[in-house]
């Protein structure tokens, strides 16, 4: 984290939480449209108002994607005729929408050779876009379309953005060390162990002293085609009394005690905003990306595991704060599962001075990837279910 923030940041947030709350009054999708775009197709919902999807994937036996379902929130109502007579176009096979429990719509996408998705949210405009990512002509095969974004082939090793948080101009917090030194002496020796023995490929987004903007950060993991982002920080409080672990995903949260960290590690960028760059609270609003989220959590509760649990094997008083959502600049705009990780509070007494000693980061570094390990390891078990 980084003390600063203030007064803008917060509000930013709350209004954000206006304007995205999903109140009383039920949407209505209006349309459901087909667009062919450059890796694939994208299906368009156009809704009355904005609202936020839950989507979750199908495959096959053999790993292949194989179908989307996106659920709208309980009580929204589909317009007649709102499923266009348009032709599907690969990778899109059909669409479909039924009504749930009698509660809600879903969208069922079947797809025929589809390599990836990802999905946006304009609120601006209250749509979603469902982009589905694959080869568009018939008979070709994921082998023969080697490009995935960022141009990466479907049987390349997994590749994995790690984040050390702050750096440059933002020490992020200090106590007994200093955050922007141990989280990047934690991501290079977590990089170390997921190439070693994951054979991994293990992207850092810096890998020393440099000033870097949070959107720069899960740019450079889109960029990379990443298949998961991790972004690592040290927690700090005024008091110096807390301490524990804490692994959070992207949501908007009304805790208290959530808004006033994300205010923290979303500091800088808020108070300093770049020239041209656009404010939290639009891309937040315009662009949410909501379709890993399942996926971002399963990554997280295995993250928080695998380090509550094999520091409690090293060191006496670990404390288990758990796995949370939370609004973070850093994680907006990823297209794959993320997850920000508060590894210990340097400005604990016992925390903070274990903090400072490279055993314990080699420790924190080792249980950030017995929980990648096993999130990957169960990942693969349930494709080839
Ligand atoms: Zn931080």
């Amino acid at each position: 984290v980084g003390l600063r923030g203030g007064w803008r940041a917060l509000l930013a947030l709350g209004l954000l939480r206006v304007t995205c709350a999903e109140g009383a009054i039920p949407g209505e999708l209006r349309t459901i449209g087909l667009r062919s775009v450059d890796d694939g197709t994208a299906v368009v919902l156009r809704l009355s108002r904005p609202a936020t999807p839950q989507v979750a994937v199908v495959r096959g036996e053999d790993g292949a994607l194989r179908r989307l379902h996106l659920d709208l929130p309980s009580r929204t109502t589909v317009a007649a005729g709102a499923l266009g007579g348009g032709a599907a176009e690969r990778p899109v096979a059909s669409v479909r929408v039924g009504v749930v429990d009698g509660d809600h719509p879903r969208i069922v996408v079947d797809l025929d050779g589809a390599t990836d998705y990802r999905v946006a949210r304009d609120d601006a405009h209250a749509t979603i876009t469902l982009t589905v990512v694959g080869p568009k002509e018939p008979g070709a095969s994921a082998a023969e379309h080697p490009l995935r974004k960022g141009g990466r082939r479907p049987d390349a090793p997994v590749k994995i953005v790690l984040d050390p948080g702050h750096g440059g101009d933002d020490p992020g917090a200090e106590g007994f060390a200093v955050e922007k030194a141990v989280t990047l002496d934690i991501a290079e020796r977590l990089a170390t162990l997921l190439r070693n023995r994951l054979g991994a490929e293990v992207v850092l987004t810096r890998d020393g002293d440099d000033t870097l903007a949070l959107k720069e950060r899960t740019a450079r993991a889109n960029a990379e085609g990443a298949d998961l982002f991790v972004s690592i920080h040290a927690n700090a409080n005024t008091t110096g009394r807390l301490q524990g672990i804490e692994t959070y995903y992207l949501d908007n949260s009304t805790d208290h005690a959530t808004l006033r960290l994300a205010q923290m590690e979303n500091g800088l960028d808020l108070l300093k905003p770049r020239p041209g760059e656009a404010s939290l609270r639009y891309i937040l609003s315009d662009l949410v990306q909501v379709g890993k989220l399942d996926e971002s959590v399963r990554l997280a509760r295995q993250i928080q595991r695998g380090l509550v649990g094999h520091l409690r094997r090293e060191y006496t008083g670990v404390v288990d704060l758990g796995v949370k959502r939370g609004p973070f600049y850093v994680l907006v705009g990823a297209y794959m599962p993320c997850v920000l990780v508060e590894t210990a509070f340097i400005s604990h007494p016992i925390e903070g001075r274990r903090l400072a000693r490279g055993v314990y980061r080699r420790d924190v570094a080792q249980g950030l990837f017995d929980g990648i390990a096993r999130y990957l390891r169960d990942g693969s078990r349930r494709r080839t279910l």
